[in-house]
């Protein structure tokens, strides 16, 4: 039973998908994939303190200094806003995580969480599954419930289907849809420059136009015919070759042109990362984030530095990172 105030806080990472191969559409509504995930180096902090109100609160920040909020003024000029977009009750993901592991607890109180977030807003880089995940963790031990990894996992696998790899961190192959995984090996470290949009995309939106768009051409096959995918050999094998011009070679995300197609404006931004030298870009998960690979530590550093004479926000990070993981813990 945790003391009032004393509270837990859990990091978790955002992720970039090497290779994302959509497959059928099920019966249930979700596409069977097959996804190799790599986690990366751009955080979410979850707090969460233990209260004497029953019920779960929440609030947000951008992380001081990191480049969403740096980039949170000018949204505000452009119009979207989206702090704002997060939501503050019983559906933002975390809040949903807090009260599946409170209902297993016998605490009679209530959490506060207190979301740092890092990973851009509907990005395609799941910060709400890596909140979630850091949530799951956090209340577990704040709690008490000592859960394990597996009982967690399935927990997050109700919450959304890129919860269980936020927990699990690393790289891995996601299969069904993106919640079986296999951890795979990637023993160096590959180098990344992330370029977050000044919007979001709704991963739905980017799944239904791969579906309209495998209709038009397919002449009425439609999206359940397609095969259920495997996971590609040469993206694991550079993977564990720590070879970035062989990852470069085979990056590849089916969601790329539909994401491309609802914002064609990401594709000059994609030039003009290979020109400053990137070795290949690709649109991470449903988009709009573009992830940039780089040869090594001193390229990203010149190619961020490149895009932001450009204007173009830009951040260097590694992967793979470890997953969801407790930093802090204070009271009782
Ligand atoms: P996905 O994991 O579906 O690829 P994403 O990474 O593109 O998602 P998220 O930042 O996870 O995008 O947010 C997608 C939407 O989920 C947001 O627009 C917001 O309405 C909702 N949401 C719920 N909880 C959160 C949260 N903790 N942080 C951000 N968005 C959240």
């Amino acid at each position: 039973m945790p003391g009032t105030r004393s509270s837990v806080t859990v990091s978790a990472p955002g992720k970039v998908n090497v290779s994302f191969l959509v497959g059928p559409l099920g019966a249930d509504g979700y596409h069977r994939v097959a996804s190799v995930y790599q986690a990366v180096s751009l955080l979410e902090h979850v707090t969460a303190t233990a209260t004497d109100e029953p019920g779960i609160s929440l609030s947000v920040e951008f992380t001081p200094g990191s480049v969403l909020a740096s980039q949170a003024r000018r949204q505000l000029d452009t119009g979207v806003d989206l702090l704002a977009s997060i939501p503050r009750d019983a559906t933002n993901l975390a809040a949903r995580a807090a009260a599946l592991v409170l209902a297993s607890s016998d605490w009679d109180g209530g959490v506060h969480l207190q979301l740092s977030k890092a990973v851009p807003v509907a990005g395609g880089m799941g910060g709400g599954s890596a909140d979630a995940a850091a949530a799951l963790v956090a209340c577990d031990a704040l709690l008490g419930t000592a859960l394990g990894h597996r009982a967690l996992a399935r927990l997050g696998e109700q919450l959304g289907a890129d919860v269980p790899f936020a927990l699990l961190g690393g790289v891995a192959v996601g299969l069904g849809t993106g919640t079986e995984l296999t951890p795979a090996l990637a023993p160096v470290p590959f180098h990344w420059v992330l370029v977050p949009a000044r919007f979001g995309i709704s991963t739905p939106q980017a799944f239904t136009a791969l579906d309209e768009h495998r209709r038009a051409v397919a002449g009425g096959a439609g999206p359940d015919r397609i095969p259920v995918p495997a996971p590609p050999a040469d993206v694991l094998h550079a993977l564990r070759a720590g070879d970035p011009h062989g990852l470069a070679a085979v990056l590849h995300n089916d969601l790329q042109e539909p994401a491309l197609t609802l914002a064609p404006q990401l594709r000059p931004v994609l030039a003009e990362g290979l020109a400053a030298g990137a070795l290949a870009g690709i649109v991470s998960g449903s988009g709009p984030t573009l992830a940039l690979l780089c040869i090594d530590e001193d390229d990203a550093e010149a190619v961020a530095t490149s895009l932001g004479h450009r204007d173009i926000p830009a951040v260097p990070v590694t992967g793979p990172v470890g997953g969801a993981q407790i930093l802090s813990r204070t009271g009782g």
